[in-house]
C-alpha cells in the first residue's frame, strides 16, 4: 500500500464519521480511498480502477469529469463561486428554474425552491404542503400518508416520512404525524378522519430504492393521482433516486402522465456534481403564501441556489439534449433487461429492474459478502441488505454494461463456490 493511502485511511479511521456506516466494523478494514474519475469509471489510491456501479450513491448521471459539466463550473467560477439567494437573484439560478419548469406542461408545475439535498427538498415540500393549508383554511390537516419501506432522506421531517424501521424508528415520535399504508389498495380503506387530517401523500414514483429496488404495478401512479384528487390531499412526488433519465424518461411521473403538487428533485439534478437540490410546486400552492409577510415561506439554507451547482445542473440538462441521452439509453435498458435475465445462479432469488436502475437480489447473507468480490472483478457497489443495486451511469456504454454484469457473475461464482 502507498504511503499516502496508508496515511489518509489512518486519518479516516481516527477522526471520520460515515454515513450509514457500524464504525466499529468498518475499522477493521481498510476502505478503498477513491481520488479519480473518468466516464463510468473511478480510480482508487493504489491506481485501480473500477466501474462506478451505483453512480456515486445514485448522483452520476454522464460521467465523471464530463467536458462539458466540468467547463460550466470553471467559466462559473471565473465569475462567483457563491453569491447569497437571500435578497439577491442570480443569473444561472433564474435559467435553471425556467428550464426546470420547461420539463412540465405549461401552467402545471411553475415554481422551483432550491434547496441542498434530497432530504431538504423532501422537508420544503412537507412544510409547503403543512403551511399552505394554515393559509387555505383547513390547519388540521398536518398529517401526511407514506407508503410502507420507503425512505424520504433523514432530517427529522423526511425521517418522520421513512419506514424503513431500522433507520427511522428510533426518532418517530420526534417527528411529524404520518399514517403508512402498504399501497393503493390500503389508501383506499383508510377511515376518512384519518385523510381529514392529512395534507399530502408522499411516494417514490415507479420504484421504491432503498426498499430493494422495489418497483410499484404498473398505473399506480395513475390511480394515486386520481385518489389524491378525489379527496383533495397533495401529492408530493419523491424523484430524488428517479429523477434525470434514470427510468428512462426525464422522470418516473412521465411514464404515467402524472403532474405531482411538489416534485423534488436532488441527485442527479447536477449530473452527480454538485449537492443541490428543488422543490418543484403549482401556481395554486405558490399563490397562498403571497399576501400579508407572515404568509410567507421563512425557510432556507446559506448554500441555496449555488451559482456552481446551477452552473452544472444547466450544463446536465444541455448535455441530455446535445448527447441525445434518453434516446441512446432505450437500447441500453433492454440490453441490461437480457444480461440481468442471463444471470442464471441459484443464489439469484429475484431480478427487479426499472429502466436504468437495477437490483440484484442474492440468497441470505450474501450482499456484502457479493459486493466485495465485485471489486476484483473491477466492479464498485453497494447492497441493500442482499439486494445488489446496479445503477450505471446513464453514459455507460454497452461494452461496460457487459462487464459490470459479468463482474456481477464471476463474484457469485466465486462467493458460492
Ligand atoms: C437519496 C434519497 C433521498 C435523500 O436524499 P439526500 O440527498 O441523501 O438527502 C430521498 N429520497 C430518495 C428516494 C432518495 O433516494
Amino acid at each position: 500500500m502507498r504511503e499516502d493511502t496508508r496515511r489518509w485511511i489512518e486519518a479516516d479511521k481516527k477522526h471520520c464519521w460515515h454515513p450509514f456506516t457500524p464504525q466499529g466494523i468498518w475499522e477493521q478494514g481498510d476502505p478503498l480511498v477513491l481520488t479519480r474519475g473518468e466516464g463510468a469509471w473511478l480510480w482508487d489510491s493504489e491506481g485501480r480502477k473500477y466501474l462506478d456501479g451505483n453512480s456515486s450513491i445514485w448522483t452520476n448521471i454522464h460521467g465523471h469529469h464530463q467536458p462539458a459539466l466540468d467547463a460550466a463550473i470553471t467559466r462559473q467560477l471565473a465569475a462567483v463561486a457563491h453569491t447569497s439567494y437571500l435578497g439577491f437573484a442570480n443569473p444561472l439560478a433564474s435559467e435553471l428554474a425556467e428550464r426546470l419548469c420547461g420539463l412540465f406542461p405549461g401552467g402545471t408545475l411553475e415554481r422551483v425552491f432550491f434547496s441542498d439535498d434530497g432530504s431538504t427538498a423532501i422537508e420544503c415540500a412537507m412544510k409547503m404542503a403543512i403551511q399552505y393549508r394554515q393559509q387555505t383554511g383547513e390547519p388540521e390537516r398536518i398529517g401526511f400518508i407514506a407508503f410502507e419501506q420507503a425512505y424520504h432522506g433523514d432530517t427529522m421531517g423526511a425521517a418522520s416520512l421513512g419506514g424503513v424501521a431500522r433507520f427511522h424508528e428510533r426518532f418517530r415520535k420526534h417527528g411529524t404525524p404520518v399514517t403508512f399504508v402498504t399501497g393503493i389498495e390500503a389508501l383506499r380503506h383508510l377511515p376518512s378522519e384519518a385523510i381529514r387530517q392529512s395534507c399530502a401523500v408522499v411516494i417514490e414514483p415507479l420504484i421504491q430504492g432503498v426498499n430493494e429496488m422495489r418497483p410499484w404495478p404498473k398505473g399506480m401512479l395513475c390511480e394515486l393521482r386520481a385518489w389524491c384528487d378525489a379527496h383533495e390531499v397533495h401529492l408530493i412526488l419523491d424523484e430524488v433516486m428517479t429523477g434525470f433519465g434514470r427510468t428512462g424518461k426525464m422522470f418516473a411521473c412521465h411514464h404515467e402522465e402524472v403532474i405531482p403538487d411538489f416534485l423534488c428533485v436532488a441527485k442527479g439534478l447536477t449530473g452527480g456534481y454538485m449537492p443541490m437540490a428543488a422543490t418543484l410546486t403549482t401556481g395554486e400552492v405558490y399563490d397562498a403564501f403571497l399576501g400579508p409577510a407572515e404568509n410567507a415561506f421563512y425557510y432556507g439554507h446559506s448554500y441555496t441556489a449555488n451559482p456552481l451547482g446551477c452552473a452544472v445542473a444547466l450544463a446536465s440538462l444541455e448535455v441530455f439534449e446535445t448527447e441525445r441521452t434518453l434516446e441512446k439509453l432505450e437500447p441500453k435498458i433492454s440490453l441490461l433487461a437480457e444480461l440481468l435475465g442471463d444471470l442464471k445462479h441459484p443464489a439469484v432469488k429475484a431480478v427487479r429492474q426499472c429502466g436504468f436502475v437495477a437490483g440484484i437480489e442474492l440468497a441470505e447473507g450474501l450482499g456484502t459478502k457479493a459486493c466485495l468480490a465485485m471489486r476484483e472483478h473491477g466492479l464498485l457497489t453497494r447492497p441493500i441488505r442482499d439486494t445488489v443495486v446496479l445503477m450505471l451511469p446513464l453514459c455507460t456504454t454497452e461494452e461496460e454494461i457487459r462487464m459490470a454484469v459479468s463482474a456481477i457473475g464471476e463474484a457469485l461464482a466465486r462467493v458460492t463456490a
